[in-house]
């Protein structure tokens, strides 16, 4: 099976009403761990990558373990995609390895050399001529494009602001119409990391039901996704880690969320905790192992038990043989006809 084009992907799972889980990669364990779960439960898959992660790996490395993985995974359509594209130039570079998905991240200006954590948010005629501009140049190719209205907080490389800014559903449907996105990230309350809420989370859910009803063919997606389960904490801290309270979005708002509207679901630190706590297990109860297969091997098997449940829990499960990828060029033509 080729490549899957996001905006198809999205659109059948807005048609029939599930979520996607869109899973950050680095490794070639990582990418192993995501395909094998999404043949197990047969689900379509989005894999992703942040500008951190085609840094880590130095871009040709990614490039052809992602090659690999499509190639391994016959059955499942797959969306490589830029997660939090800075500028067009990166938006670029991704293209031109094969993404057929990036996301421009047009709220927050990372150009600025502003110290971490303090990027100054865009305006939103700025979002809106930053965004426009990688859609014009994507589309062009058949690629689709993810941008994002309000800010996220927390701590995610490469993605640092210290506000969180809600969306506000009134510049949904201009935002929409005016740079021809094919998805939106919203900012409902989620941040990136591991330490998301200090009690139980509140998330703005009224704010998807109303961006829905302004923007109905437009898909959106979650950022910040992560449940961050007890147990997983707990694990990684039984075996000599140091995460005190953190804490996620309990898998029943994400299936709220999905009700409501939203259609991918972006999750990296679930799989960072699992990783590490596999890790820190063996490392602990066998002191004397220095086999890195003997400790990235249980890492692996981990991680694609943890992204198969979700994969279940997104609604995604069962879902991967429903229609057929279109190809880049006959994204092209559709999108020449808009
Ligand atoms: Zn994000």
């Amino acid at each position: 099976m080729p490549l899957c084009p996001m905006r198809q992907m999205l659109d059948e799972a807005r048609k029939v009403g599930y979520g996607v889980g869109a899973y950050n990669v680095n490794n070639m364990e990582q990418i192993q761990a995501i395909c094998q779960a999404a043949s197990e439960t047969k689900s379509p898959l989005i894999i992703q990558a942040s500008r951190g992660a085609l840094e880590y790996t130095n871009l040709i490395y990614l490039k052809h373990l992602m090659a690999a993985a499509v190639e391994e995974s016959p059955d499942i359509p797959i969306v490589l995609h830029l997660d939090h594209g800075p500028n067009l130039k990166i938006c670029k570079e991704a293209i031109a390895l094969g993404f057929t998905s990036v996301m421009i991240d047009g709220s927050i200006d990372y150009d600025k050399k502003t110290p971490e954590g303090k990027h100054p948010a865009r305006s939103f005629e700025d979002n809106i001529r930053v965004t426009k501009e990688v859609v014009d140049f994507a589309h062009a190719s058949g690629v689709s494009v993810e941008g994002e209205l309000g800010t996220l907080g927390g701590i995610e490389e490469e993605t640092h602001t210290d506000k969180v800014l809600l969306t506000d559903p009134a510049q949904v449907e201009e935002f929409c119409k005016r740079t021809g996105v094919d998805a939106l990230a919203l900012a409902i309350g989620t941040s990136h990391g591991a330490y998301k809420f200090k009690h139980e989370p509140v998330l703005a859910m009224e704010l998807i039901s109303e961006s829905r009803k302004r923007a109905p063919e437009t898909a959106f997606v979650m950022h910040g996704s992560s449940s961050v389960p007890k147990e997983l904490v707990d694990e990684v801290n039984k075996y000599g880690g140091k995460l005190p309270g953190a804490m996620g979005v309990p898998i029943s708002s994400i299936q709220e969320a999905v009700r409501r509207g939203i259609q991918k679901i972006n999750v990296d630190t679930d799989g960072r905790l699992v990783v590490t706590a596999a890790i820190r297990k063996v490392f602990a109860e066998k002191p004397g192992e220095f086999d890195p297969r003997k400790y990235l091997g249980p890492a692996r098997d981990a991680l694609a038990k943890l992204i198969a449940q979700k994969m279940r829990d997104f609604g995604t499960a069962g879902h991967a043989a429903d229609y057929e990828p279109k190809s880049l060029a006959e994204m092209k033509t559709l999108y020449a006809k808009k």
